[in-house]
């Protein structure tokens, strides 16, 4: 299996890189926003119990998100790899996954990070907000709350990576075709 994790904070990118890549790795995409927000909508309790969090730019509790994870794993039994977007996002998240991979006799295999100042990222994140309908966009004030979040409790899992000597960074900015291509590039490095 090839196990991708797409790393970077709020607006860096992810989201976009990950449909590009889904389509010519024929990874699975696991973006734990997503699954949270297609709970919410759904109006599922574990849902009701993520919306506060995530209204307010804080994270969903670590078990909650392991839990969906797990779920989401049992229900992809046959893929040939998995793209991880927003996961993990705290170093207890990194570990848990190690276990869970280690279960199914696989391992992470490769983390690129994007590189996006903060001030091009506040950018990117409010005129998404104008079209997404994500309540966490449109506040500039959730926005710095997420990226203080990040660099609190998410920057320290790519020490946990850097440990191992699986984690690349490359620019975020420019076009979305050539970050594309850096990412393509360290993808085919590490095979
Ligand atoms: P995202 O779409 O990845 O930007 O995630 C949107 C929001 O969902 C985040 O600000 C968090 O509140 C929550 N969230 C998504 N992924 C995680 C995660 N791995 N751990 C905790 N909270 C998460």
């Amino acid at each position: 299996m090839f196990n991708l994790v797409l790393f970077g904070p709020p607006g860096s990118g992810k989201g976009t890189q990950s449909d590009k890549l889904v389509a010519s790795y024929g990874l699975i995409h696991l973006s734990t926003g997503n699954l949270l927000r297609k709970e919410i909508a759904d109006q599922t309790p574990l849902g009701l119990s993520a919306k506060s969090y995530i209204d307010s730019g804080k994270l969903v509790p670590d078990q909650v998100v392991i839990g969906m994870v797990d779920s989401f794993f049992d229900q992809h039994k046959g893929a040939k790899g998995f793209l991880f977007d927003g996961f993990p996002r705290t170093v207890a998240q990194a570990q848990a996954l190690d276990e869970l991979l280690t279960k199914k006799n696989t391992a992470i295999s490769l983390v690129v990070a994007l590189e996006v100042s903060e001030e091009e990222l506040v950018k990117r994140l409010l005129q998404r907000g104008q079209t997404s309908g994500r309540s966490d966009d449109t506040d500039e004030s959730v926005i710095r709350k997420r990226f203080s979040v990040y660099t609190q409790e998410t920057s320290p899992v790519a020490e946990h990576y850097q440990l191992s000597g699986k984690f690349r960074s490359i620019a975020g900015e420019g076009s979305i075709d050539s970050i594309f291509a850096g990412i393509c590039a360290q993808i085919d490095a590490s095979n």
